[in-house]
């Protein structure tokens, strides 16, 4: 078969694949179709090149496969938002390789072919040093070290995107050599764009990381003259540009902001595991399982709010088997999903899709704020940040304008979390004094599997049956 007919395939089953990304339910059959594309292209390369260095080709197959295989299987889902960077920094690693390999290949390059080079160079390089950078701090192996909050971090970052500027000119003017300090000052350069940034900035860093990646396969698939990694490519950085602007908009900040900004106030240690202490809560009131399970079982209307301790706690499916018997009694169920809960992107949304929660329960911020004046029962899981009305009532607090979960809205509010520890921004949170707050402390696990036996114990399992 032709190459470009393989070619052709290969982006259109591609365009498919990332179109079905947008669902849940063609979620997996998509990824499927994005990996037999990606197959096809390199039968495509095999087939053009005359079969040349296949065994490379294979070998490198067999150890990239093997290691996202052992990934995908030994990955908790509490560490997806580390190893999504991790992937990134790969694309990016993987554009940077493309490119210094296509340069020592025979023959005098044209152009736009050093061009694309140098973009793929300096591009890949930032994405990869920023993405381990990101990774270490989500996996909490890094602080945000207070040096790199000074003004002069910036001075730093010019200087050293002028000396890239530099090297890019000498190449240009053919002077290859250049490619090796262009490589080392853009991975300092990425450790330098994205060390200063905080915690809760986190979800802004991993989708423009993502963008950027994008524009690293782009530029590479002009160097090798790919299309289909300049599809791909392209269609990377722009749906991370899309997602970039969302998560702006979700913490109500701007790119800028978040770029050069530095860390966000308080959040500075954010990730680090810093924790409030509990004295600096006034009136707390607490309650058991058993008076949560009582306000469960006269509710009509229950929302449920998830949040990074769920998925710590690996909550899902016992939430799910909650949901399905409070249905069961007629209680009307939804789950609030506010778009930076979690430590990535969607992280609710997989989460949850996991334990076969069905999508049209799942309802997104703007949508489900309205509603939470008519919840009699809102049970926050693990979440913090997203429901901390300081963002909506105190100037001084660094979340002040994010828009959060507004469930200090609802007649009453149990939020489930082991004690009185921080979120992410590592700020005290407001709705926990509150007096339609009440408390229930404990793994989100176990308070939920306790609700479960409690509900039991009040006959709602037994009503359920009866309905069915
Ligand atoms: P938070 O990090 O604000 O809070 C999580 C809470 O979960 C903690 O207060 C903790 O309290 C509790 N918790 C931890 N383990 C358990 C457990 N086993 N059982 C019960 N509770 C537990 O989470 P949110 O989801 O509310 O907010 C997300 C934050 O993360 C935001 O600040 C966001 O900006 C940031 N972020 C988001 C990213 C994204 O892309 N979505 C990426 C990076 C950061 P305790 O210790 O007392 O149990």
């Amino acid at each position: 078969m032709n190459q470009l007919l393989l070619d052709l395939s290969a982006v259109l089953l591609l365009a498919l694949g990332l179109r079905g990304l947008a669902k849940l339910r063609t979620a997996r059959m998509a990824n499927g179709l994005a990996a037999l594309a990606i197959g096809l292209a390199v039968v495509g390369l095999l087939v053009s090149q005359g079969l040349a260095g296949w065994p490379w080709m294979l070998g490198g197959l067999a150890v990239g496969g093997g290691i996202g295989v052992v990934l995908a299987l030994r990955v908790p889902m509490t560490a997806m938002p580390e190893t999504v960077a991790l992937f990134n920094g790969c694309g990016g690693m993987a554009s940077l390789l493309v490119a210094l390999g296509a340069v020592g290949l025979p023959g005098p390059m044209g152009l736009l072919a050093t061009v694309s080079v140098l973009a793929s160079v300096l591009v890949g390089s930032i994405t990869f040093s920023g993405s381990l950078v990101a990774m270490a701090k989500l996996q909490e192996w890094l602080d945000t070290p207070a040096w790199t909050q000074r003004q002069a971090r910036h001075a730093v970052n010019i200087t050293l995107a002028l000396a890239c500027l530099a090297c890019c000119v000498v190449v240009v003017q053919g002077q290859p050599w250049g490619l090796a300090p262009l490589t080392v000052l853009a991975l300092l350069l990425g450790i330098g764009l994205t060390l200063p940034i905080g915690g809760a900035d986190m979800p802004v860093v991993i989708s423009l990381l993502n963008s950027y990646s994008g524009v690293a396969a782009a530029a590479a698939g002009f160097v090798v003259g790919s299309a289909l990694l300049i599809v791909a490519g392209a269609m990377v950085g722009a749906a991370g540009l899309i997602l970039t602007q969302v998560m702006c908009t979700a913490m109500n900040r701007s790119l800028t902001s978040v770029l050069f900004g530095g860390a966000l106030g308080a959040s500075a240690g954010a990730g680090s595991g810093e924790k409030k202490e509990a004295e600096s809560y006034g009136r707390i009131t607490s309650c058991s399982a058993e008076e949560c399970a009582m306000a469960l079982e006269q509710a009509e209307r229950v929302v449920f709010v998830p949040g990074y301790g769920l998925a710590v706690a690996q909550a899902q499916h016992s939430l799910r088997e909650l949901a399905r018997l409070l249905e069961g009694h007629g209680v009307e169920v939804s789950y609030a999903i506010h778009p930076v809960a979690g430590r990535m992107p969607g992280h609710m949304n997989v989460l949850l899709a996991e334990a076969d929660v069905p999508y049209d329960q799942l309802v997104e911020m703007d949508v489900i704020n309205p509603e939470f004046p008519r919840t009699d029962v809102v049970i926050v899981l693990g979440a913090n940040d997203v429901v901390n009305p300081q963002a909506k009532n105190d100037p001084s607090s660094p979340l002040f304008g994010m828009p959060v979960l507004e469930v200090d809205q609802a007649r009453s509010v149990y939020v489930v979390k082991r004690g009185l520890g921080a979120g992410y921004a590592g700020i005290k949170n407001g709705l926990f004094e509150l007096p339609q707050t009440a408390m229930v402390f404990g793994d989100a696990k176990a308070v939920l599997n306790g609700l479960i036996t409690e509900l039991r114990g009040l006959g709602v399992g037994k009503k359920a049956l009866a309905a069915v």
